[in-house]
């Protein structure tokens, strides 16, 4: 059984000031509740959601997200309910493992669908993307327990985790987790590629280049010194699936995408990073149009960083990515860094417009690779709802459209036969005004003879307003003619 020791190991030098009595209290918790639960592999269910949380503290997520990850599929897979969550950890939290649970029931009827379901998930969860974190998280561990799957689900998911997971963990700016799914998920789908790539890579390639860049850290380092600039220096961090997609990008063999080798660098400061410029460009010769200034210019995703590539010791193509650690903490953990500094200064969280701005802003950079973030139109966000049915089929409503109005774009005949509702396993009103991301079922019954007309006081969309009109109509023809038969 893992130990709470292990997690707060990870979590300890991200959160020197916290408390953690909150995160072993989830600990023990998350044990107690999935205590006689094992997964398909035949290992504790226990594992799945301390690993979930362990994953989430190596990508420095903050506490409130950890606790939620220990305690994700507590509603789901036990009979503890969400209410009970609340009562004990507060509504936050309470928050997210509802979120959490909401995601998981959203289903992904083939690839062809999943732009439709992207965006939908965006929408339905945009209340705290720290959802979003804790999903990617608990997918990362299915990722590496997969094999106890049988092939075909196998596939499925990870076609599933590399077309949707990935890219908006990417999106999010969180480049660490969309590797690391992004390589278990291609080991899965193009086995031979990925071994080819991993064999040339980590093994034919490696001793050539571990010896070219330790002699690049060297003069650096020597320099460096002479100048007053402390740096750290890492030759080390292609992924396998970016190989292979630039690759297919730019229609090119392996040795040209391989025999350009990086490194990144970290410095102190900003004026360190120019500082380490001037040492490069000193030794070897910039390539043309090859140097980008993203500290002066950011991209519009945020990322800062200065590149280069020059003609290294042996004429070799070599690429630098200069930042400070705190550029470097935000490239590669995205907006989980910007929650940790934001920690300091009274937990503040992005909200709504806020994220969505943001999203749109990151749209623009990824036009190129990523075609389908085009469809996204947030801009009708302000007057659509996004609900779920119990299957987890999404259904597009206008803003505060009821139960009737679900049941109408579901099926006439639920419209029809609708005397109730249960939304988010609560019994409600027929004229509750729905929220994103509900999840709603309809209660009918068979001899109820048709719609009230009451209901065109709430009915929002065309489909049920006319669907009462003509029915109350219909039947008002009937019992008038059940009239005159009668007289
Ligand atoms: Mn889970």
């Amino acid at each position: 059984m893992p130990s709470f020791d292990e997690l707060e190991k990870i979590i300890k030098p991200n959160h020197p000031q916290s408390d953690l009595d909150l995160v072993r209290l989830a600990y023990d918790y998350s044990k107690k509740a999935h205590k006689d639960q094992a997964r398909l592999s035949g290992e504790p269910y226990f594992n799945h959601a301390f690993g979930t949380a362990k994953i989430l503290a190596k990508n420095k997520a903050d506490i409130t997200t950890i606790i939620a990850g220990l305690l994700h599929d507590i509603p789901e897979e036990t009979n503890i309910s969400l209410k009970e969550i609340e009562k004990n950890f507060g509504e936050e939290i309470a928050n997210l493992v509802q979120g959490i649970t909401k995601l998981g029931k959203i289903k992904y009827r083939g690839i062809d669908r999943y732009v439709e379901n992207l965006k939908k998930m965006f929408i339905s969860a945009a209340s705290d993307t720290r959802v979003f974190f804790i999903k990617f998280a608990d997918r990362l561990y299915n990722i590496r327990t997969l094999e106890a799957l049988p092939p075909k689900k196998r596939l499925r998911i990870a076609q599933e985790t590399l077309k949707i997971y990935a890219p908006i963990a990417g999106l999010l700016g969180m480049w660490r987790l969309r590797w690391q799914l992004e390589d278990l998920c291609f080991k899965y789908i193009d086995q031979e590629n990925y071994n080819k790539i991993k064999k040339y890579y980590e093994i034919e390639q490696k001793y050539e280049r571990d010896k070219y860049i330790e002699k690049i850290k060297q003069i650096i380092l020597e320099e460096a010194e002479k100048q007053g600039v402390k740096c750290e220096i890492d030759g080390r961090f292609k992924h396998i699936y970016s190989i292979f997609r630039k690759m297919q990008e730019k229609g090119k063999q392996f040795n040209e995408i391989y025999d350009v080798f990086a490194l990144r660098i970290m410095v102190d400061n900003v004026s360190d990073c120019y500082k380490m410029l001037g040492i490069i460009h000193s030794f070897w010769r910039p390539k043309k149009d090859r140097f980008k200034d993203y500290i002066a210019v950011p991209k519009p995703n945020g990322y800062r960083g200065l590149h280069t590539t020059v003609f290294g010791p042996t004429g070799k193509l070599t690429e630098f990515q200069i930042r400070t650690k705190e550029m470097n903490e935000e490239a590669l953990y995205g907006i989980a860094a910007h929650w940790r500094y934001k920690e300091t200064d009274q937990k503040k969280f992005k909200t709504k417009s806020e994220w969505i701005d943001d999203i749109l802003e990151l749209q623009k950079n990824y036009k190129t690779a990523n075609d389908y973030i085009k469809n996204f139109k947030f801009d009708i966000l302000d007057d659509r709802i996004f609900v779920f049915t119990p299957k987890g089929d999404v259904i597009d409503l206008p803003k505060d459209a009821s139960p009737v109005d679900f049941a109408y774009h579901v099926h006439t005949e639920i419209g029809d036969k609708c005397v109730g509702a249960i939304v988010n396993d609560k019994i409600a009103p027929l004229d509750t005004k729905l929220k994103n991301g509900d999840i709603v079922q309809i209660i009918t019954e068979k001899a109820r003879p048709g719609p009230n007309m009451d209901w065109l006081k709430f009915a929002k969309t065309n489909i049920a307003r006319s669907r009462i009109r003509r029915n109350a109509k219909n039947r008002g023809i009937l019992s008038t003619l059940l009239k005159k038969i009668k007289s």
